[in-house]
Order: structure tokens, then C-alpha cells, then sequence
């Protein structure tokens, strides 16, 4: 193993020239005639040069130990910055008279040194200066240019071998032993363990050249602090995972008016704004980090024991990476990261409310009294620009979570390659739907693909009447299937004064076994016999039957078993077609079965999908008979521009995927009991909670005042969920159910995190 000290002896004599000579050298090698001024430095001896005319350069005399490889090394990427990003304010290498990178001079005992000439950069140094945010985003967005820059350069120096590179903590940790007081040791060395843990993880990265050592030191800024205007020392210089240089950056620039999270966050920001990071990247950002501050407070203890004129140099540094590592890890890993990711999504916004009423109408409500803005989400959590954290219990269309990575890539490679239509031959869309039907019950094989819940029980309603030759649809009372002529047709949702009815369609009563008339399946579906009656006295026949088997818009009642299948058994009977929604109680989210419809023992002759099918990528299907199908497409010439394109394919395809790779349906059945049970543990003391009901992660919760259904209570809990960084909804025919449906990756400790603030809000009614 590395011995510690061959990478830790600091070089600390660097030459002794005169200011005479050293002009000399600047006038006679690189024709700079002007009085040198000495400036320090810690292995080289520099000199400002001043000419009449010009800014000038710094002079470096370097030691006799330097070797020529790693001027060249230096020179090469200087020389390659400049061709890359000329107005970056890096130093350019000035070449000597002969046009050389750089000369040898001789001292008193007649030992050959190199020297070397930069063009001299403006600015104070940034180490005494409290950043202030537009600088630390420039911090950032020059660094982001300067890794641009870097990108594609090689030399073999790169390689080096420094103490400084993140790379060697394993070398260096048993040097931490030396680490005083006790429990900054401990500290210190569980960092770097976890670091350690973390390593495998560095090699999946993007690597590339990095300056690795942009601590404010090294940094120059304007008079006023708004803008850097130098960045210096291209040294440490190494071969390594991207994010090393901006963990240098974030973790060493800070001041004192800030929290050293919000340091960090800004630099982050500036940096992803001129070249984006990559979602595993924000992860790894952080624990380099905080290893940085680790491997700092190790090299300073060792300096301390073995060289402590080199650990005066570094007393700076001492201090601040403890207080950061324990805020950064009293923060915690995911609300770093999410703080970081918001503030990298995050575009100003003012007025944002108004403006969109002005171009939106105001017909489109927000959700809460307070409307939440949004910027970033992960699993089952969504992030405000601040990063304030919500945990999402509504939205069920991030079926396999917000900011899915498969998906996500999924629909940008494919969109990348070519996105086009059905009529083309592609692997993509016929392999989804193969996958898609295997899932389903046998016959239902194929898909018709479409780009919308409303679109796909339209097209549902359009098939039944061309297969069956009848007109007539029978929906359930205040049932919701879509914004299209049909499907809102289909939708009684708002009410027959709002939107009376199409004498085409009929309604049934709602099998509410809670607030209904009956309890059991027989009389609730006596009144198919009525509706089918009913649309046969009109001539027109029944066509189909089209049932939300979750019953979600009315309040995700709990019809009794056998309901569905004794109502599509009179359907089918008066020659309908069954048609299963499962736009909301497909693809999992119900626990017991991959699709609603299975749950309640009915196989529909049509399934119509949309939400959830694609995480979020606008996608919809009708799956059926071949034979049923068959009719149709002789009948009508169906094709939709986007149905089934290449990248709404991709995209159902890795949502499936996820799905199924992950059990998320697995997940939703064992953490929505769990949730359900908590919610029910709590009616005892909160009896407004009237009825706990639900499967899966499809949960609805009745709120009661004065023993009546209560909108108003029911509202006001939902708002104080969201004040309390809860989102939930409300729903049902008189808006008093709670409606709790979130992405399925909700854990036990999202309905943890759930229940306790369900109870602090219902206390503090
Ligand atoms: N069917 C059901 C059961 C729904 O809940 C919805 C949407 N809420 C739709 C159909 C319509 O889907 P989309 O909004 O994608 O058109």
C-alpha cells in the first residue's frame, strides 16, 4: 500500500531569485520589460510583472524537483481551454521569445530552473471576500464551462497520483486517528467509511479531466463580487469522476451568512445551468462533499503531526468542515439532494399565479387555497423551488413514481432516434403491446393505441356500436370517463342540471353499501333490468356497459362482491359489450389484482387504459377480442397520428417494466392496508372519519359533521394536509370523501410520515 507521506510532503522552498533577475528573465526570455513584484508561492517563486503598456504576466521560477511532463501537462490543457472557450478567465501561457512554453535559468550554484510566464488575470483573490449568491451562481456556471472545456483533453499527468483526490481517503484514513477532539473523529472517520462504502458507486460516472481544486484561494472575482474573473493553479489536475470538481467547489466556498447547504445549492444551480448533471450525479455530489471536508480535516491532522509548517498553511481550512459535515448530514442525504435538484429546476417565477390565470382562464382551478408550485419530484415526493418537500398521496399517473429514471431515459433515447407513426414497421410498439397483453386475461389480445383516457372509451363506445348494431350506454351514476363528445356523454359526473343527460345513455344507481339504500349486490343490480328496459323502449338497444370497477368519482365506494359481474351478466345478455375503465384502477394500484376488473370476478369484452400507462407520457389503449376488433377496422378506418408512437411506447414499455420489476403492485397491497388500518386506528378519536374504504393504494375517506357529509370539513382538511406538506384530494358526489391515491412507490415510511400528520391536523381542527 501507498505509503501517506509519498503523497502528503509538501514542497515548501520554493527558489530564491531576486526581483532583478527576475525582471531580467521576463525582459530578455519573454520581451516583457517591466519591475518585478514578489508573490507568494508554495512550491514556485512568482513575480508580477508590470509593463508600461498591457496587463502584464506572472513570472514563475520553478523549483529544480518540478519536471518538464507536468509543464506540459499544464500547457497542453491551458492551450486547449483557450481553443475551446477563449473568454473563459483562465491564464493563458505566454511563450518566450523563441516561442517555447518555457526556458531554463540558472541559479548561484548553477542549478537549471524552468520559467514560465502566464498572462497576468485582474481580480482579488476570492478567500476574504462573504460570496453573495449571483456569485456563487457564476461560481458555478464558469466552473460548468471550465469541465466544458476540459472534456476532451489528455495527458498521461493526469494520472497523478495527489493526496487531494477523493480517490485516496483509503490511503489516508488511518491518519484520521490523529483527528482531536474525539468526537470530531468520529465524525470524521464515519464519513470517510461511508465514502468507502460509497466508491463502487464513483466508477459508474461520467470521468473526466478536472481542475479538482477551486477553492476560493484559487478563485478571482470583480471589485463588486458579482462576477469571477479568475480561476488559477491547474495543479491538482486529474483524471476523475466529474462531480470531484464541483464537491471541491460547494464544499470549500462558503461564508458566514449563509447555511452551507445554501452555498453548495447555489454553486450546484449555476453549475447544472451550462452543463446539466445527470440524476445519479446529485447522490454522489453529496457525499463527495462531505468527504472532501473529511479528507481536509485528515490531511490537517497529519500536517499538524508530520509537517506543521505545510498544516499553517492549511489552518484556514480548519473548522468549517466539521460544522458543514454535521449540517449537511442533520439535513440528510435526500433533502440535500432535493434542495439541490429544485434550485437546478427552478426558473424565476414571479406572478406566476396571475400569469397563468391571464393566459390559462380562470375556469382552470388550482388545487389548495395555497397553490403549490412545483419543480422536481422523486418517487413519491414532490420539491418546490426552495426545496420544500411534499409527500404526494393524490397523483396516481407517476404510477412507478415523479422523475422515473427508466422512463425518463426511455422516452429521451427513443426521442433522440425518431419518433413517427403506426403505420411504419417498429419493434417497440408491437413487443409493449405483446407485453401488455400477457398481463391481461386470455382473448383480450389486442390494442388499439390511442393517446388519452377520454380518447379510449370514445373509441370503446365507437366500437360497441359498430359490433353490436345498438346505440344505448349504461354508466354509473356520477361516474367520470372523459372531455371528448362521448366520453363526457359517458360522464354524469357533474350532475344531470349541469349537463342533462344524452337520451342515449342511462345511469345506475351507485352500489354504495355506506350511504346507499342496500348492502348487498342483488338490489343495486336489479336496476341494470330497468336501464336495459329502458334503452330497448327506445329503439335503441344496449351497446355497452362502461364501469370504473374502482368507483373512484364517487368517492372510491366499496361496491358489494358480485355487483359488476351480475350487471355485465344482464349486459351481455341484452347483447352489450362490457367495458372495464381502467384508467384508474389498472396497472396495480389495487393490490389484489393487476387490474381492477379481476377483482371483482368480471373478464370485460374491452379494457380502456390511460393515466397511469406511461408515468406521466400522454398514452391510451383499448385492448379486446380479435374477432371484435376485426369488425371494426372493417368497418371504420381508425388511426390516431400519436396512438402507439415510438416513444409512448418506449415509455409504457419501461413503466411496465418498473412495475413489474419492482412488485409495485406488491407494494401498493401491503402499504395500503397498512395505511388503511392507521387511518381507521384513528376513527375512534376523530369520529368525522366516518369510513375507512378502499384497495391498494386507492383509499377514500368519508368526513362527517353533525352526522352528515361535509364538503366544507373535508375541504379544510385537505388544505391543512397541504399545509402540513400533505398533498391529498377530496371527491364523490358531494365532495366529502378524502381521496388518497398516491404514485406507488409510496413506502412505509411515506404512511408513516402520512398518519402522523393526519393526526396532528385532525388534533389541531
Ligand atoms: N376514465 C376515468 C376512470 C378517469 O378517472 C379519467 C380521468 N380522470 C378518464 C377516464 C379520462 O382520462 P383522460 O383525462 O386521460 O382523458
Amino acid at each position: 500500500m501507498t505509503d501517506p507521506k509519498s503523497l502528503l510532503a509538501l514542497e515548501t522552498s520554493p527558489p530564491c531569485f531576486s526581483a532583478e533577475a527576475a525582471a531580467a528573465f521576463a525582459r530578455d526570455i519573454f520581451g516583457i520589460d517591466g519591475p518585478a513584484k514578489p508573490l507568494y508561492g508554495e512550491r514556485d517563486q512568482n513575480f508580477r510583472i508590470t509593463p508600461a503598456q498591457g496587463p502584464g504576466i506572472i513570472l514563475k521560477i520553478l523549483s529544480p524537483t518540478e519536471l518538464e511532463s507536468a509543464v506540459d501537462f499544464q500547457t497542453i490543457v491551458l492551450d486547449h481551454i483557450q481553443a475551446m472557450d477563449p473568454s473563459l478567465p483562465v491564464p493563458r501561457v505566454r511563450r518566450t521569445l523563441a516561442g517555447d512554453a518555457y526556458a531554463f535559468v540558472k541559479d548561484a550554484a548553477d542549478t537549471p530552473h524552468m520559467v514560465r510566464a502566464l498572462d497576468f488575470q485582474p481580480g482579488r483573490v476570492m478567500d476574504d471576500v462573504e460570496p453573495p449568491p449571483a456569485l456563487l451562481r457564476d461560481v458555478g456556471a464558469q466552473l460548468a464551462r471550465l469541465d466544458r472545456a476540459l472534456a476532451n483533453v489528455f495527458h498521461p499527468g493526469m494520472g497523478q497520483k495527489i493526496v487531494w483526490d477523493l480517490r485516496a481517503i483509503e490511503i489516508l484514513r488511518p491518519s484520521a486517528a490523529l483527528i482531536e477532539p474525539a468526537q470530531d473523529r468520529a465524525l470524521v472517520e464515519a464519513v470517510l467509511e461511508r465514502f468507502l462504502a460509497f466508491r463502487p458507486h464513483l466508477d459508474r460516472l461520467r470521468h473526466q479531466p478536472v481542475h479538482n481544486d477551486l477553492h476560493p484561494g484559487n478563485m478571482l472575482v470583480d471589485a463588486d463580487a458579482t462576477r469571477l474573473t479568475g480561476m488559477l493553479d491547474f495543479g491538482d489536475m486529474i483524471h476523475a469522476p466529474l462531480i470531484f470538481d464541483i464537491a471541491v467547489t460547494a464544499a470549500e466556498t462558503v461564508g458566514t451568512s449563509l447555511d452551507p447547504i445554501a452555498y453548495a445549492t447555489e454553486i450546484v444551480a449555476g453549475y447544472d445551468a451550462v452543463n446539466p448533471l445527470q440524476p445519479e450525479e446529485f447522490g454522489a455530489l453529496f457525499e463527495a462533499i462531505i468527504a472532501r471536508h473529511a479528507l481536509a480535516a485528515t490531511i490537517m491532522a497529519w500536517r499538524k503531526q508530520n509537517d506543521p509548517e505545510g498544516a499553517e498553511k492549511l489552518a484556514a481550512l480548519a473548522g468549517i468542515g466539521i460544522a458543514a459535515i454535521q449540517a449537511f448530514l442533520a439535513a440528510g442525504k435526500e433533502r440535500v439532494v432535493a434542495r439541490f435538484r429544485a434550485a437546478c429546476a427552478s426558473r424565476p417565477s414571479a406572478g406566476l399565479t396571475a400569469r397563468r390565470f391571464a393566459v390559462l382562464g380562470k375556469g382552470l382551478e388550482l388545487s389548495y387555497e395555497e397553490p403549490v408550485h412545483l419543480v422536481y419530484g422523486q418517487g413519491a415526493h414532490l420539491f418546490a423551488p426552495d426545496g420544500t418537500d411534499y409527500l404526494d398521496a393524490y397523483n396516481n399517473v407517476p404510477s412507478v413514481g415523479h422523475g422515473n429514471v427508466r422512463v425518463a431515459d426511455a422516452i429521451s433515447r427513443q426521442m433522440h432516434w425518431m419518433c413517427t407513426n403506426t403505420r411504419y414497421l417498429h419493434e417497440t410498439v408491437v413487443a409493449y403491446a405483446e407485453r401488455l397483453t400477457a398481463t391481461l386475461p386470455d382473448g383480450l389480445s389486442q390494442v388499439l393505441f390511442v393517446n388519452s383516457g377520454s380518447e379510449a372509451n370514445d373509441t370503446a363506445y365507437r366500437i360497441a356500436k359498430a359490433v353490436t348494431g345498438k346505440s344505448g350506454a349504461i354508466v354509473i351514476s356520477g361516474a367520470y370517463h372523459g372531455i371528448t363528445e362521448i366520453s363526457a356523454a359517458l360522464s354524469p359526473y357533474h350532475g344531470p342540471q349541469a349537463q342533462p343527460l344524452e337520451p342515449y345513455i342511462e345511469v345506475l344507481e351507485v352500489p354504495d353499501p355506506f350511504r346507499g339504500r342496500f348492502t348487498e349486490a342483488a338490489p343495486y343490480a336489479a336496476d341494470a333490468d330497468r336501464a336495459i328496459a329502458a334503452l330497448q323502449a327506445k329503439g335503441l338497444g344496449v351497446a355497452m356497459l362502461l364501469v370504473d370497477s374502482a368507483f373512484t368519482a364517487h368517492g372510491i365506494t366499496a361496491a358489494p362482491a358480485g355487483y359488476f359481474a351480475a350487471i355485465a351478466a344482464k349486459v351481455r345478455e341484452a347483447g352489450g359489450l362490457v367495458v372495464g375503465d381502467e384508467v384508474q384502477s389498472g396497472f396495480g394500484r389495487m393490490g389484489e389484482a393487476f387490474w381492477g376488473f379481476a377483482r371483482h370476478g368480471v373478464v370485460p369484452d374491452m379494457v380502456t387504459l390511460g393515466k397511469p400507462m406511461a408515468n406521466g407520457h400522454p398514452t391510451g389503449a383499448v385492448v379486446t377480442r380479435p374477432e371484435i376488433l376485426e369488425i371494426f377496422q372493417r368497418k371504420i378506418e381508425f388511426f390516431s397520428t400519436f396512438g402507439g408512437n415510438p416513444v409512448s411506447a418506449a415509455a409504457a414499455l419501461a413503466t411496465l417494466n418498473v412495475l413489474q420489476e419492482e412488485d409495485l403492485q406488491g407494494n401498493a397491497q401491503r402499504t395500503g392496508t397498512a395505511l388503511r388500518a392507521g387511518i381507521a386506528s384513528l376513527q375512534g378519536r376523530f369520529p368525522l372519519l366516518a369510513d375507512v374504504r378502499g384497495a391498494g393504494l386507492m383509499t377514500g375517506v368519508e368526513i362527517f359533521e353533525a352526522g352528515q357529509p361535509s364538503r366544507a370539513l373535508a375541504k379544510r382538511i385537505a388544505n391543512a394536509m397541504r399545509r402540513a406538506q400533505v398533498l391529498i384530494g377530496t371527491e364523490g358526489p358531494q365532495g366529502n370523501v378524502l381521496k388518497i391515491r398516491p404514485p406507488l412507490p409510496f413506502n412505509g415510511a411515506d404512511a408513516t410520515r402520512f398518519l402522523e400528520t393526519l393526526e396532528r391536523v385532525l388534533a389541531g381542527l
